[in-house]
C-alpha cells in the first residue's frame, strides 16, 4: 500500500486505546501533544505496530505502575515521538543489543525479541527515520524520529 498523510497524534490515541486494558488503571497516562506537529506521510498500520511494541515493552518494564508518557514536537524537518516510562531502565550493557532479532531478557512466552528489531525496520528502512533509546533508571525514553517531508514511496 502506498503511504498515506497521517496525524501522529490520532495514532497514538489509537493505539493507546486498543491497549487500555494492558496498560490497566494503576499506570498513568500522560499525553503531551506539540499542536505544531503537522501531518505526515506515512505508513500508518506500520507506525500503530510501532507504538504497540513500544508502549508493550513499557508497560512490561514498569510491571503494574508507573507513568507511561506519550510525546510528540516539532524538530525542523522531522516529528519526534516520545514513549517514556518509568520503570527500571535498560542496563547500559545491553543497550547496544536491544534492537537485535530475537533479543530478549524476558522469560519464554513474554517476549519473542522482536518488537524493537521490527520497530527499527519500520522507523529507519521504511520511513528513513530514526529509533533511540535513552535511558536511566525510573526515566526510559524510547525515541522516533519520521521526516516532515516524503521520503518513502
Ligand atoms: P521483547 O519485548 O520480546 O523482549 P523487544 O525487541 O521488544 O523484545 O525488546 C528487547 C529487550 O529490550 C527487552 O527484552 C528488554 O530487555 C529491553 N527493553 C525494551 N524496552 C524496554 C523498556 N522500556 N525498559 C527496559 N528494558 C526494555
Ligand atoms: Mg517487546
Amino acid at each position: 500500500a502506498p503511504y498515506q498523510t497521517v496525524d501522529v497524534r490520532e495514532l497514538l490515541d489509537s493505539t493507546l486505546i486498543m491497549l487500555g486494558r494492558k496498560i490497566g488503571d494503576d499506570i498513568a497516562v500522560v499525553k503531551e501533544y506539540d499542536p505544531a506537529v503537522p501531518p505526515i506521510p506515512a505508513y500508518a498500520a506500520e507506525l500503530n505496530q510501532v507504538w504497540t511494541n513500544l508502549i508493550d515493552n513499557a508497560v512490561q518494564a514498569m510491571g503494574s505502575k508507573g507513568t507511561l508518557t506519550v510525546r510528540t514536537s516539532l524538530d525542523e524537518d522531522q516529528v519526534q515521538i516520545e514513549i517514556c516510562d518509568t520503570g527500571p531502565g535498560v542496563p547500559q550493557e545491553i543497550r547496544s543489543r536491544i534492537f537485535e532479532p530475537f533479543f530478549t531478557t524476558k522469560a519464554v512466552g513474554e517476549g519473542t525479541g522482536l518488537g524493537l528489531d521490527i520497530s527499527w525496520r519500520i522507523v529507519v528502512k521504511k520511513h528513513q527515520g530514526d529509533l533511540q533509546v535513552v535511558s536511566e533508571p525510573g526515566n526510559t525514553r524510547f525515541i522516533v524520529r519520521l521526516p516532515v517531508q516524503p521520503a518513502v514511496e
